[in-house]
């Protein structure tokens, strides 16, 4: 037994160094042109927040620290858990620390972790005082707190005239939560060329922030306001605030086609994002399939003619949607070539007639530029139904990237 153990070669755990799985690229130069953007556009005034939720939009926590965490002021995360993972890689990698801050529910044993650690968080609602007991009893440093405001999403915190209300009692506990600023989040600034929903909830969040200043008896002008998200601190500058929390602009993607409208208009000036991630996959096979022949489940694809069909190990496990059944495109060779038949699983089977030999292996660029030709997030939403956020964060975590 024990011999036929010893005899089995050991399996690597990650499956990006075979050429048997896809695989991710990030470009840093795109991170650091995205982020010199924003930084024009926001202006010295203003800080550049980073959100990183979402394995960092699907693109990898830990490649876009290395890519972005130099390049930012704060970073913005959902969970405790992605806080900690940051606090790791720091101290793993010798940066210095950036501003973190939670952005989603924690219970109060992560508040105690989050408070040594010198992370801050957002407060979701009024359930802070087992933070604040939490805190108080292991003698631990304290937590800094940013109150959300709900002006109109409908989500976190509570509105702006119950704020006073809900929030009073953080005054008895100001060693253990210390309030350094308020936030809000837009509901609807991204789907539409006017302002006027974004401008209520604004004015919702300037009374809010004023009343919460003077319930807790502080100084309104030490509360930091974070409000704008990546559509708001383009098209509303007024939003801009004293940070901003960008998300899908950094990775270079627009958060809609109406906010890249907008933001011409009210920039005067194209503004240039550069998408970060591209997404191949080498073929596992490639053969030619005789006129007639049906190809992948159902039996959705029949081919006209004979055809060299390119099989690729990626499918809706990797993020790759199963709406793009017989609808996407990858690129091979420089050449757009038709998914044919259901996206599995685990494969997808492309048309590479005429941008392959047969029996040669070829790497498809699944999302990303080949040559003249470019497959978009935008265009894979559009084919899919849905829009470029989920595409690019339902990328799977198992996935290997490597820097471009
Ligand atoms: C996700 C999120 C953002 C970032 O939004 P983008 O449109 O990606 O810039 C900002 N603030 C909050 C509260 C969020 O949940």
């Amino acid at each position: 037994m024990q011999s036929t153990t010893r005899s089995v070669p050991p399996l690597s755990k990650s499956n990006g160094d075979a050429h048997r799985s896809s695989w991710i690229e990030l470009s840093n130069d795109a991170f650091a042109s995205n982020v010199q953007q924003f930084r024009q556009v926001l202006g010295e005034g203003t800080l550049l927040g980073g959100v990183v939720k979402g394995n960092a939009y699907g693109h990898g926590l830990e490649g876009t620290l290395r890519g972005l965490h130099h390049l930012v002021d704060v970073l913005y995360v959902i969970t405790a858990q992605e806080a900690a993972s940051i606090r790791e890689w720091e101290q793993a990698s010798h940066q210095t620390r950036r501003r973190v801050i939670v952005l989603g529910a924690i219970s109060a044993e992560e508040a105690l972790a989050l408070a040594f650690l010198n992370v801050e968080v957002a407060i979701t609602d009024d359930t802070f005082t087992g933070w604040g007991s939490a805190i108080r009893e292991a003698g631990a440093p304290a937590l800094h707190v940013h109150v959300h405001i709900d002006t109109g999403l409908g989500r976190e915190g509570y509105p702006s005239q119950d704020v006073v209300e809900r929030f009073g009692d953080l005054g008895q506990w100001h060693r253990e939560l210390r309030v350094r600023g308020a936030m809000t989040h837009f509901a609807n600034t991204e789907d539409v060329l006017e302002q006027g929903y974004a401008t209520r909830q604004l004015a919702a969040f300037d009374d809010g922030i004023a009343a919460l200043a003077q319930g807790l008896d502080l100084d309104d002008a030490v509360l930091e306001a974070h409000v704008a998200a990546t559509a708001a601190s383009i098209v509303l500058p007024r939003s801009r605030k004293t940070i901003a929390r960008v998300g899908i602009g950094l990775y270079g993607l627009w958060p809609s086609r109406e906010t890249r409208l907008s933001a011409r208009l009210v920039l005067g000036r194209a503004l240039e994002l550069e998408p970060v991630l591209s997404w191949r996959c080498e073929s596992q096979l490639v053969k030619t399939l005789s006129a007639g022949s049906y190809v992948g489940y159902g039996c959705t694809y029949r081919c006209r003619d004979e055809t060299e069909v390119a099989i690729f190990p990626v499918g809706y496990f990797d993020g790759y949607p199963r709406a793009l059944s017989n609808t996407g495109h990858v690129l091979v060779n420089g050449r757009r070539c038709p998914v044919l038949g259901r996206v599995m699983m685990n494969h997808v089977i492309v048309d590479v007639t005429g941008a392959a030999n047969s029996g040669d292996r070829v790497t498809a660029t699944l999302l990303g530029s080949d040559g003249r030709e470019s497959v978009s997030a935008e265009d894979m939403a559009e084919w899919a139904g849905t829009i470029n956020y989920e595409i690019v964060t339902r990328l799977g975590g198992h996935l290997a990237r490597r820097e471009r």
